[in-house]
């Protein structure tokens, strides 16, 4: 039997802390054993070099993504107007089972999805070989159609849970944003997500608009809510402006739910340590954060916190591709030595796993080679 030595920059096993430099012995079949590569030089030296990797681990998740935005060009703008792009194509029709279909081809099959439409729900649930979450996307401003909508969307996940594979993708719950979403409504939807047990992912404090939209009630995002909607940014709120987003959702109870937090740029100290003491995790896109002008998110603070981090690519229309590699170089250049690639990996595998509730495939002597991946980029 031959065995064959692959080295590599770093080498993640699914446990523990990533090593740095790595190496992999494997067999025609399985795992035999990993390790640094002077070791693994030493134990093995019948073992033939097979070649240098930038990274050996499991394979990847994409732990957030938009599927149905998969055929909307990518587009370099400020957040606001970006999202008044979404806004038209969606109205065109166009962000449907197509698209997503367009981005299932694309992307890796364990995946954190945001779901507009039912068609696009029901597929991915029955979707042989995919696992994750599928989490459907609520949006409704105004307080007063709260109840109504909190109806219509328990209704719908509890039937879509009943169509849920042994091994497939489960059916979560997304309210949009903080600011799309009543404060009424997002803490019924909380209380629900978390009494049921449906995960949850919200998209928190993604461009400074938000934040001042909460703060001051001001700025781009208040007034064009108000414009369309004539809802007052309290009114949405459900309380006087002044708290952060990250405040807000402290103050309805909606952290205790342990929803995901995606984005979060334009957070203070104090609202990371409040996710931290929560125990959230948060996901990153920083393709994304960088075409919409969002700013960059604190990594290292919130590794300081010992809060999970995953890693997402965001649609294609904001994150260019769905594959979290070109995300994962492209955090490399954003933080250089601030980050180190052990940390971008580990968040890759161990924080999108946890955050999609899928168990880490270990590379450990005795698994199946199947489980190694050579990530180039
Ligand atoms: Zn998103």
């Amino acid at each position: 039997m031959q065995l064959r030595l692959f080295t590599c920059e770093v080498l993640y096993s699914g446990m523990g802390i990533p090593r740095s430099p790595g190496a992999i012995v494997l067999s025609d079949e399985l795992v035999v054993a990993t390790g640094s590569p002077e070791e693994l030089q030493q134990m093995y030296p019948q073992a033939v070099f097979a070649g240098h990797h930038k990274v050996i681990g499991p394979q990847v998740a994409n732990a957030h993504t938009h599927l149905d935005l998969s055929t909307m060009p990518f587009m370099e703008k400020p957040y606001t107007a970006w999202i008044q792009e979404v806004i038209r194509f969606s109205r065109s029709g166009q962000r449907n089972l197509d698209a997503a279909l367009q981005g299932l081809s694309e992307i890796a099959p364990k995946l954190g999805d945001i779901v507009t439409e039912e068609s696009v729900m029901e597929f991915l649930l029955q979707q042989e070989g995919l696992q994750g979450v599928a989490y459907w996307e609520v949006i409704g401003l105004n307080p007063e159609h709260a109840d109504k909508i909190f109806q219509d969307t328990t209704a719908r996940l509890r039937k879509w849970r009943k169509m849920e594979r042994p091994n497939g993708m489960k059916v979560g719950l997304s309210p949009h944003t903080p600011h799309t979403v009543s404060g009424k409504l997002m803490k019924l939807l909380a209380q629900f997500a978390q009494a049921e047990g449906f995960p949850m992912q919200i998209h928190v404090a993604e461009h400074p608009a938000e934040l001042e939209f909460h703060t001051t009630g001001t700025g781009p995002l208040a007034e064009s809510i108000e414009g369309f909607s004539g809802l007052k940014t309290r009114e949405i709120l459900g309380h006087d402006n002044g708290p952060t987003v990250v405040e807000h959702l402290d103050l309805l109870g909606v952290l205790q739910a342990r929803p995901t937090l995606i984005h979060v740029v334009n957070v203070t100290e104090s609202d990371i340590q409040r996710i931290a003491a929560a125990g959230c995790p948060v996901i990153t896109c920083p393709r994304s954060n960088h075409a919409l002008e969002c700013g960059t998110f604190q990594w290292p603070v919130f590794a300081r916190y010992g809060v999970e981090i995953g890693i997402g690519t965001d649609s294609k229309a904001s994150g260019q591709t769905l594959n979290v590699l070109d995300e994962i170089r492209f955090a490399q250049e954003l933080y250089g030595e601030e980050v180190p690639l052990r940390s971008l990996v580990r968040a890759a595998v161990k924080g999108n796993y946890r955050i999609l509730g899928l168990q880490v495939p270990f590379l450990r002597r005795g698994e199946p080679v199947q489980n190694v991946h050579f990530w180039e980029f």
